[in-house]
C-alpha cells in the first residue's frame, strides 16, 4: 500500500490556457482513466470536463487534486487522434482542450450533465444517445397460463418476430404496457434498451449504379490514384479537371479500391446540405456503411453519426469542414472536393483549414489525399509545380461535350439588370424546352436603399454595412446581424419618406424574369429560400425531374450541380466579388465564374452562357469566359509575386475587438509595438502591416482592428506569436483571436 505508484494523467481542459494539467487518478478508477476518455475534474473552485492525454511518469512536484470522475467507457480517440490534434493546438497556435472540444460532436456534451456541471464551460444543448426497448421471447413455446386474449396475442407476435421494438408492438396493439409488464413477470419475455441511430437520410431508398467505364483521362487519374493506395504511404494529388470532366466518377472509383484494401474514405465538401446530388451518388454506389457530417444535421443525428464512425460502422465519411475530426480508423483515402473553397475554413473559434488539415491528416495516417477542383487555388497549383502535390488533369469534358460558348454582355448605360442580350437567350431556351439558371451573388431586392432627399444609405446600426431590402417580407434587413426594421421606412438622417431602390439582388431579379418571360415557371434559391430541412433537395429536385425552367439564385446554385437539362447560364453583376478588399478577389472572381459557366450544357446538348459586366477588361472575367485557367494562374502568380502575398509568403492575421472604438485602437497599437518589439529581439524576418480597421470594421456592434504578420517562413511566424502569447497584456472588455493562414481578411 505505501509504495504504491501514484497514477497521475495530463489532462487537456477546454479553456483558453495554453498548458494542460496533471491529475491524480483515485485506485477505484486506475483501470478506467485512459488516453482518450474525458474526466470530470475539479479546477479551481470549478468542476469541469477535461480530455485524458495519457500517463505521466514523473513523480508530482507537489499533491495534485483528484479526478471526480471518467466519462466515457470506450475512448474517444485513439493515440494517433490525439497526435493529430496536438498538431492543430501547436500549428494553429490553439489551446489542446479547446481543439478537443471543436472536434467532437455536440451532442455529446448532453452526458457531462451528470455530476453537479453547473458552471461548466463545456455543457451545451445536445441530444444524449436515442434508445428503443426491444422485446424478447424467453420461455419455451408451451402454452402460457392466465393470459388474457391481448396478452396472447402480443406474445404470439413476439414470438414470431424473435425481437421486436416497443413502438412496433404499440402501434399494432395500442396500449399494451399491461400486458407486456404481466408477461415479464410470468418470465415469457424480457424487454432490453438498445441503442437506435437517427438516420439523417430518412427512409427514401437509391437506386443502385455501378462504376462507368472511364475517359482515357479518367483512367490514367485513377490509374496514379490506385498505384499511390498500393503503396501506402502518404501521396497528395491535386486532381485538376474541368467542370463536367467526371471527377466525382474519378473519386468513386479510387474509394472503391480504398475499400478493397480494407480501408476508409474520408471525403470533405465545401457545404454537403448544398450538394444532396452528390451523397446520392455516393449511395447509389456504395449503398449502406456511409455516414454523413454537417451542419445541417441535429445535434442528435451528428452524434449519431458521430459513433456509428468510431465504432466502425461506417466505412465512408462524407462531410463538411468539420468532418476532418472524424474518429475513422484505418484512413485510405482522403478527398478534397472543390478545394479551392474558402468554406473549408472555420471563421471563429478554432480558425481551422480543413484542406489543409487533409494533407496533415493524410501524412500522419499514411494516406492518399487528392485535392479536386476546376479551379484550384493558385497557391496549389504552385504546390503542384514545385512538386509537392503530384498533378492530374482531365483537360476535356466526358464524352467529348464541349466547354459551353461565352458571350459577354457589356452594362456600361443599360438601365435594366437583366441585359437586352439575355432575353432573347432566355425565350430560346424556353423554347426548346431547356433549362436555365441565373446568377447573381446578392440576396434580397436591393442592395441599397438611399434616401432621395439627402443621399443617405440606410445603414445597419450595428454593422458597417447598408441595409439590403427585402419586397417580400416587407423589411430592410442586415445580412451581417439579422437587424431588421419595416421597410421602406423613413430616412433616418432627414425624415425624408422617399427612399430610392439601387443595386439588384436575386429577389428582384426574380421578380423582372417574371415580367420578361412570363411563361417561365421560376424557382429562387438563396439563404431566404432554404430555410426548411430538406429545401435545397425539394427546390434541386424541382430542377432535375424538369417541372422548373429558369433557377435564379446566389453562390448556392454555382456549385457542383449537374443539371444535363440547362444550356443557358446568365451571370449578372459578374464582377461584383471583384470589389473585395482581400488579396484574392481576383482569384475568388475567377473562380466563382469559372463555377457558374461551367453549370451549362453539362448535357447531351450544348451551353450558352451571357456574362453580364462592367469590368469585362479585368483578366479574371477575361480569362474565365475563355476557359482559360492556366492564363489566369500565370497572370495572378505574377500579381501575387509583386505584393508579396502567398505562396510568396505565409500569413496570420491578428484581430482585436470591443464595443467601444477608442480602446480597441489603443489596444492594437500597443500590440502592433510590442511585436516589432519582439520581432527585433529575435530577430525575425516577419513584416508588421497595420493595426488597420478589418474590411468590415463594425460587426455586430463591435469595433474591429486587425494585424497582418507576413513572412517567408512559418517558422518566424509562428515564433513570433508565441512570444506576443506569453508576453499577452490583456485587457478583459478586448477579443483578441490569433488566424494562422487567414482566408478572409
Ligand atoms: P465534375 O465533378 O468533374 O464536374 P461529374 O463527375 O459531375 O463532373 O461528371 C459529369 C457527368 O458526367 C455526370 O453526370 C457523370 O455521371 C458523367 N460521367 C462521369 N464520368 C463518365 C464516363 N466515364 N462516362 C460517361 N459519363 C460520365
Ligand atoms: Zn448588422
Amino acid at each position: 500500500m505505501s509504495n504504491h505508484v501514484p497514477h497521475i494523467i495530463e489532462v487537456a481542459i477546454p479553456l483558453h490556457l495554453d498548458r494542460t494539467f496533471h491529475y491524480r487518478v483515485p485506485r477505484e478508477m486506475e483501470g478506467q482513466a485512459l488516453a482518450g476518455r474525458r474526466a470530470f475534474v475539479p479546477f479551481g473552485r470549478r468542476r469541469l470536463t477535461g480530455y485524458i492525454l495519457g500517463n505521466v511518469t514523473e513523480p508530482p512536484p507537489h499533491e495534485l487534486k483528484e479526478i471526480f470522475e471518467v466519462l466515457d467507457p470506450e475512448p474517444l480517440w485513439t493515440d494517433s487522434e490525439l497526435e493529430f490534434f496536438r498538431w492543430v493546438a501547436y500549428y494553429y497556435l490553439h489551446p489542446l482542450g479547446e481543439v478537443l472540444k471543436t472536434a467532437l460532436p455536440a451532442g455529446i456534451n448532453i452526458q457531462d450533465r451528470k455530476g453537479s456541471g453547473q458552471d461548466d464551460p463545456t455543457v451545451s444543448g445536445g441530444k444524449a444517445i436515442k434508445t428503443e426497448i426491444v422485446y424478447r421471447a424467453v420461455a419455451p413455446c408451451e402454452p402460457a397460463p392466465h393470459l388474457g386474449a391481448k396478452a396472447a396475442d402480443i406474445l404470439g407476435v413476439i414470438r414470431e418476430a424473435g425481437d421486436i421494438p416497443a413502438a412496433e408492438l404499440r402501434r399494432r396493439f395500442g396500449t399494451c404496457s399491461p400486458q407486456l409488464k404481466r408477461l415479464a413477470e410470468l418470465g415469457l419475455v424480457t424487454g432490453e434498451t438498445r441503442e437506435v441511430y437517427r438516420n439523417p437520410f430518412g427512409d427514401d431508398a437509391v437506386k443502385r449504379d455501378t462504376p462507368r467505364v472511364l475517359s482515357p483521362h479518367q483512367q490514367a487519374a485513377l490509374d496514379a490514384l490506385c498505384a499511390a493506395l498500393d503503396r501506402h504511404a502518404f501521396a497528395p494529388f491535386l486532381l485538376h479537371g474541368v467542370t463536367g470532366s467526371g471527377k466525382t466518377e474519378v473519386y468513386l472509383q479510387a474509394i472503391d479500391q480504398a475499400l478493397g484494401q480494407d480501408n476508409n474514405a474520408l471525403v470533405l465538401v465545401p457545404e454537403i446540405s448544398l450538394t444532396p446530388q452528390l451523397v446520392q451518388r455516393f449511395r447509389a454506389r456504395f449503398g449502406h456503411g456511409i455516414a454523413i457530417l454537417h451542419s445541417g444535421l441535429s445535434d442528435g443525428e451528428r452524434y449519431d453519426e458521430w459513433r456509428r464512425i468510431r465504432r466502425g460502422q461506417a466505412r465512408i465519411v462524407i462531410g463538411a469542414r468539420s468532418a476532418i475530426f472524424a474518429p475513422l480508423a484505418r484512413i485510405g483515402i482522403i478527398i478534397v472536393d472543390e478545394e479551392h473553397e474558402a468554406s473549408f475554413k472555420q471563421a471563429d473559434g478554432l480558425r481551422y483549414n480543413a484542406r489543409d488539415l487533409a494533407l496533415v491528416r493524410g501524412r500522419m495516417e499514411r494516406a492518399v489525399v487528392l485535392l479536386g477542383s476546376a479551379t484550384p487555388l493558385v497557391t496549389s497549383r504552385y504546390a503542384a509545380e514545385h512538386g509537392k502535390l503530384a498533378l492530374l488533369t482531365l483537360p476535356e469534358r466526358v464524352e467529348h461535350r464541349p466547354m459551353p460558348t461565352v458571350e459577354l454582355a457589356p452594362m456600361k448605360g443599360v438601365a435594366t439588370a437583366i441585359s437586352p442580350l439575355l432575353v432573347p437567350a432566355l425565350e430560346a431556351t424556353l423554347a426548346a424546352g431547356e433549362q436555365a439558371i441565373i446568377f447573381l451573388n446578392r440576396r434580397g431586392f436591393a442592395t441599397y436603399l438611399v434616401c432621395a432627399e439627402c443621399g443617405a444609405p440606410l445603414a445597419c446600426p450595428n454593422c458597417s454595412v447598408s441595409l439590403t431590402y427585402h419586397r417580400q417580407r416587407g423589411q430592410s434587413v442586415c445580412h451581417y446581424c439579422d437587424y431588421a426594421i419595416p421597410a421602406p421606412g423613413i430616412c433616418p438622417a432627414c425624415g425624408c419618406q422617399e427612399l430610392k431602390e439601387l443595386g439588384a439582388g436575386t429577389e428582384r431579379l426574380e421578380h423582372d424574369l417574371r415580367e420578361l418571360v412570363p411563361q417561365a415557371r421560376i424557382l429562387r434559391m438563396d439563404s431566404d429560400t432554404t430555410g426548411g430541412k430538406g429545401s435545397h433537395g425539394r427546390l434541386l429536385a424541382r430542377m432535375s425531374d424538369g417541372s422548373a425552367d429558369i433557377l435564379v439564385g446566389t453562390q448556392m446554385i454555382a456549385k457542383g450541380h449537374d443539371f444535363p437539362g440547362v444550356t443557358l447560364v446568365g451571370v449578372v453583376n459578374a464582377e461584383a466579388s471583384l470589389g473585395m478588399p482581400d488579396f484574392r478577389a481576383a482569384e475568388r472572381t475567377f473562380q466563382l465564374l469559372s463555377q457558374v459557366i461551367g453549370r451549362a450544357g453539362r448535357g447531351d446538348a450544348p451551353g450558352r452562357v451571357v456574362v453580364q459586366t462592367l469590368n469585362s477588361d479585368h483578366y479574371a472575367i477575361q480569362n474565365a469566359v475563355r476557359h482559360d485557367s492556366d492564363a489566369f494562374y500565370r497572370q495572378e502568380l505574377e500579381f501575387r509575386r509583386e505584393v508579396g502575398y502567398p505562396p510568396f509568403s505565409f500569413l496570420a492575421c491578428l484581430g482585436f475587438s470591443g464595443t467601444t472604438e477608442r480602446p480597441v485602437e489603443e489596444h492594437a497599437e500597443t500590440i502592433a509595438r510590442l511585436l516589432t518589439q519582439l520581432k527585433r529581439e529575435k530577430g525575425l524576418r516577419v513584416e508588421i502591416l497595420g493595426p488597420a480597421p478589418a474590411p468590415l470594421y463594425r460587426l455586430r456592434g463591435r469595433f474591429r482592428r486587425q494585424i497582418l504578420l507576413k513572412s517567408p517562413t512559418r517558422n518566424d511566424l509562428r515564433r513570433l506569436i508565441a512570444a506576443w502569447q506569453q508576453n499577452r497584456p490583456a485587457v478583459s472588455t478586448i477579443r483578441e483571436y490569433v488566424d494562422i493562414d487567414p482566408v478572409d481578411m
